[in-house]
């Protein structure tokens, strides 16, 4: 469903010329939830950004549901991936009621029976129908980002690209929000590419991981063998080792 070959993403230019991505490939097959972890600044937004059609690949392509997709895409292509933010107070419109927030991308689209995909979407990501009509911060952080969900679900996509989605949260309603993506993705066989630099978070969701270092993956694996500590790359042991001593520090 998602196919990354030698993807190279460029910022600036002359001495501020920086590869935040470099010769990344990976594939991701349709249905599966794949994780992609990394510290700070290693380029897992920007590659998000860029199989997202936000940023221009400078080498390699993306090709998506077995189509080729550049950074000019088709009205179709626009809607087939989704992307879900760290922090849903700054992807949420706050002038906007969450009504119009969900409302909105289906006028762009052209898509008809608004009122009552609205309605439905709310429901499928547990928000009652009291909060159509309120504001971003009229509600809680754990139902922004339902909100935000629920802004991506309404468009019907093949494809969730979702950065870091629950780091911005409090722990108990990460685990609700990860569940509320394990659950929608499964009904719907949505594909998933998931950004955390939370080892446990993956493990909750993904199969399998790539392990991305200074604009490269310098791992792949199944979260199986992440489980059982089998990581080679001495990048992937310290993320392993530093997530261990926090669960035991928690
Ligand atoms: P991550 O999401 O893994 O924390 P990013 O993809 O945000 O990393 O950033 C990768 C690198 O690209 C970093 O060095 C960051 O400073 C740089 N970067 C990110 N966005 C921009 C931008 N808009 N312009 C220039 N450099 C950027
Ligand atoms: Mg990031």
């Amino acid at each position: 469903m998602i196919e990354v070959f030698n993807a190279t993403v460029v910022y600036g230019g002359n001495s501020q010329r920086l590869e935040a991505v470099r010769n990344v490939s990976f594939n991701v097959a349709a249905a599966e939830v794949f994780g992609l972890v990394g510290e700070s600044g290693c380029g897992k937004s920007t590659l998000l950004r860029a199989i997202a059609g936000a940023l221009p690949l400078a080498r390699g392509r993306i090709a998506l549901a077995d189509r080729d997709v550049g950074l000019h895409r088709t009205r179709e292509e626009r809607r087939l991936v989704q992307m879900v933010f760290q922090d849903p107070y700054a992807s949420l419109n706050p002038t906007h009621t969450i009504d119009k927030i969900l409302a909105e991308p289906l006028a762009i689209q052209k898509i008809k029976a608004i009122d009552e995909r609205v309605s439905q979407a709310l429901a499928e990501v547990g928000l009652g129908l009291e909060h159509r009509y309120r504001y971003p911060h009229q509600i809680s952080g754990g139902q922004r980002q339902r909100v935000a969900i629920a802004r991506a679900l309404i468009m019907q996509p093949g494809i969730l690209l979702l950065d870091e989605p629950t780091s911005a949260l409090d722990l108990s309603v990460q685990a609700e929000i990860l569940n509320l993506l394990k659950r929608v993705g499964r009904s719907r066989t949505l594909t998933m590419l998931m950004v955390s630099h939370n080892l446990a978070v993956i493990a909750h969701m993904c199969t399998r991981i790539a392990v991305m270092y200074e604009g490269e993956i310098v791992e792949m694996l199944e979260v199986e063998r992440l489980r059982r500590g089998e990581a080679n790359h001495p990048y992937t042991q310290r993320l392993l080792t530093a997530s261990l001593d926090g669960a035991a520090a928690a």
